[in-house]
């Protein structure tokens, strides 16, 4: 007889995901980890967890090959199990119900993302099964692993992971994981971007030195009058235009993908003398490259003075900044005091670095497997402009892809549902992921390591 678990899927699994609330900072992760935990378990994998707090563990599931070939590293799987919070969202349903209607499952993680962890668990579910029944014989490990606090800080999940137990890694060169692989209409076109790298995120301080005095008496040049100036310009202007390989790739793939005029367009933003004139002339259209083709700041943070009546001798205003990726710090910096100049003192107070360089080595079998499942869609590679779990995990030597393939409506959107009241996904995307997902896996990422 068939094991219950087998006959789990997609859909059936990330009901059963959403319905433990693991909402960040208010709900632990570890009931729903456990219920995974449990099922892979029952399915004959060895797991394993590591948690910096017993209530918001992480999961480690590991498939060992019965033959395998030294040449393929592991196929690893990820994600987080937290979710961001529902408070003050008018939802039109209950967001932790798991509840299917008209084709959707709805509920707070549907994309973000428990449904994704549906997707690749019925993909792993079905590789074991066959494994079992002799059907297959893949020739390389497969890892799953699910962390907590992903939408927080990661101090529990994959940043606790990389920086206390790097030894998990080892042998790991390639992941799957959030965002990206789901289908997106723009400018006429259907297409499936795979996130190959994301700008990189951190913290600084810029702080401005000058004469004290008494407030008696008009001065000029102070500190406060230079940050004053530094600020307004950090905060009206753009850093220079920096075009980061991963970067240049992706629009070169989009101009190839768009053709004409369009396409000729995209490849333009690539000069330099060009980007900001025609991100002008782009208005909203040109949001999507502007934060890929410089390095941005915004001032969140502002400091100094002590007593109305003095003036300060040093002023400070604390920014967060984002970095395309493969640019280094030292680099950002010139382009900071390009614009504001070099009389300031900058201290990085956080940086999270990104990965040196983007591998594309998969990408290619990635948009194969994609283009076959649908062969309307035109897989590009693409860029976050935000940060997830992958830049813990480039530090363990890990290049993450996005790619949770999801054949989307053309009403549809994913990134306004994301972390949004009612979010949802349409079942039938659910399934597509999951079957795409388990072809790459038995018919696609072993055949990049064949020589
Ligand atoms: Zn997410």
């Amino acid at each position: 007889m068939k094991q219950d678990i087998f006959n789990y899927d997609a859909v059936s699994l990330a009901q059963k995901l959403i319905r433990f609330d693991t909402t960040n900072g208010v709900n632990p992760e570890k009931d729903c980890i456990m219920f995974i935990k449990n099922i892979l378990d029952e399915a004959g994998m060895e797991t394993w967890l590591i948690s910096h707090d017993e209530a918001r563990p992480n999961l480690f599931a590991k498939l060992k090959a019965k033959n395998p070939d030294p040449n393929i590293p592991p196929f690893v799987m990820y994600g987080h199990i937290d979710v961001v919070p529902t408070e003050d969202q008018v939802w039109d349903k209950d967001p932790f119900a798991g509840i299917i209607e008209d084709g959707y499952l709805w509920g707070r993680g549907a994309i973000d993302m428990k449904g994704e962890h549906g997707m690749m668990l019925e993909a792993l579910l079905k590789i074991i099964e066959e494994t079992k029944e002799g059907k297959i014989d893949l020739p390389f490990d497969i890892y799953y692993i699910a962390v907590s606090d992903e939408e927080g800080t990661s101090d529990y999940g994959m940043k606790y992971l990389v920086e206390n137990h790097h030894e998990q890694f080892e042998g790991m060169k390639y992941a799957i994981g959030e965002i990206g692989g789901f289908s997106l209409k723009i400018m006429g076109k259907k297409l499936y971007p795979i996130q190959i790298g994301e700008k990189q995120v951190a913290e600084i301080k810029i702080t401005a030195k000058g004469e004290g005095g008494h407030a008696s008496m008009k001065h000029s040049g102070t500190a406060m009058e230079r940050l004053a100036e530094a600020i307004a310009k950090l905060s009206k202007e753009r850093l220079p235009v920096r075009i980061a390989p991963s970067v240049r790739y992706m629009m070169e793939e989009m101009s190839r993908s768009f053709g004409g005029v369009i396409g000729f367009g995209i490849k333009l933003l690539l000069k330099p003398s060009l980007t900001d004139k025609l991100l002008a002339l782009l208005g909203t259209a040109g949001n999507l490259f502007d934060p890929l083709l410089h390095n941005s700041l915004n001032v969140t943070v502002v400091g100094g003075g002590s007593a109305v009546n003095v003036i300060p001798s040093n002023v400070w205003c604390k920014c967060d900044l984002r970095m395309v990726p493969e640019c280094t710090m030292d680099e950002a910096i010139t382009d900071i005091k390009s614009l504001i100049g070099s009389d300031f003192e900058i201290e990085i107070l956080n940086y999270d670095e990104g990965m040196a360089g983007v591998d594309l080595k998969l990408y290619e079998s990635m948009a194969a497997a994609i283009k076959k499942a649908d062969p309307n869609g035109y897989p590009v590679p693409f860029v976050l402009q935000a940060v997830t779990d992958a830049r813990f995990l480039a530090r363990a030597g890990v290049q993450s892809y996005g790619f949770t393939p999801m054949d989307l409506p053309d009403d549809y959107d994913f990134t306004d549902l994301s972390h949004n009241a009612n979010e949802r996904v349409p079942v039938s995307a659910l399934k597509f992921g999951a079957k795409v997902i388990y072809e790459y896996i038995n018919d696609g990422y072993a055949n990049n390591f064949i020589k």
